[in-house]
Parts: structure tokens; sequence; C-alpha cells
């Protein structure tokens, strides 16, 4: 009985240290699904149709601003006018000579300024701008100033 005794033991004690493994009951966290690459990524082509047309403008030129070829719409400015060899190749507009500084004669007393060195028998008159004997008080001279 001894031996039978100790069969029953042992059989008890795996049956306990059975029972004593717990089983851990860890959550199953299911894993996000990894976002599928949609299709509607794809692009190029053009779904939804624009409810209204996209302006082809043209370049804006001294005369119109940018100008849409569709429906006519202008946006912003004209431009400077595009000279070539003084004269707008788009509306043939004569472009300004650069204003040419008028120099005049003043002499060392007086207060007229004269367009002629040799006029009034000056001596060792100044030529300054026609501005700056203005600015100085000069008025132009009656003889040689019409
Ligand atoms: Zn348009
Ligand atoms: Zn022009
Ligand atoms: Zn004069």
């Amino acid at each position: 009985m001894k031996r039978l005794f100790a069969v029953i033991a042992l059989i008890s004690l795996l049956i306990l240290a059975g029972c004593g493994a717990v089983a851990e009951d860890v959550p199953l966290v299911p894993m996000d699904p990894a976002p599928v690459a949609g299709d509607e990524v794809s692009g190029g082509e053009e779904t939804t149709p624009l409810p209204v047309h996209v302006h082809e403008f043209s370049d804006a030129t001294c005369v119109v601003p940018k100008t849409c070829s569709v429906c006519g719409k202008t946006e912003g400015a004209v431009v400077s006018h595009n000279y070539q060899n003084g004269t707008c190749s788009v509306c043939g507009d004569e472009q300004q000579a650069p204003a040419v500084e008028h120099m005049v004669w003043i002499p060392k007393s007086g207060n007229k300024y004269h367009s002629s060195s040799s006029c009034s028998n000056m001596k060792n008159p100044s030529q300054v701008t026609e501005e700056d004997a203005i600015a100085r008080n000069y008025t132009p001279c009656s003889k040689c100033y019409g």
C-alpha cells in the first residue's frame, strides 16, 4: 500500500502543478491592418470636371492686359511698350528721347542766363544747366532767348 500511496501522491502533485500553472490570459490585441495603398491616389486623370473654364490668358502687352482667349476676361494692367529702335513693335508708339539737359551760360555777375556764351560780352561765363540757372534765380536773356 505504501507504493500505491506514493503513486497517488505523485499524481496529485502533478494535478496540482497543472492547476497551478495559471494560463495568463493575454488579451489578443489585433494589429491594425496596414493601410492599403489606395487606388484613388493614383491621380493623373481629372475625374471632376471644372464648373468654369480655366482662363487661358495671353501675355499682357502695352495695349491690353492679360486677356483670356476664351471669355475675354482681362487681368492686371498693361505693360510697358516694347521699344525697338525707338518705336514700340506692338503699338507703334514712338519712344520719347531721354531729356537732354539744356545747357545755358551764366555770367559771374548779373541775373540773366544766355544760350550763347558770347552774348552781352560776358567774361568767363559758366556753363550750367538751365534748371540750375533758374534755381539760382537767373532769368533768360531777352536778347538770345526769344
Ligand atoms: Zn476665361
Ligand atoms: Zn506700345
Ligand atoms: Zn543773352
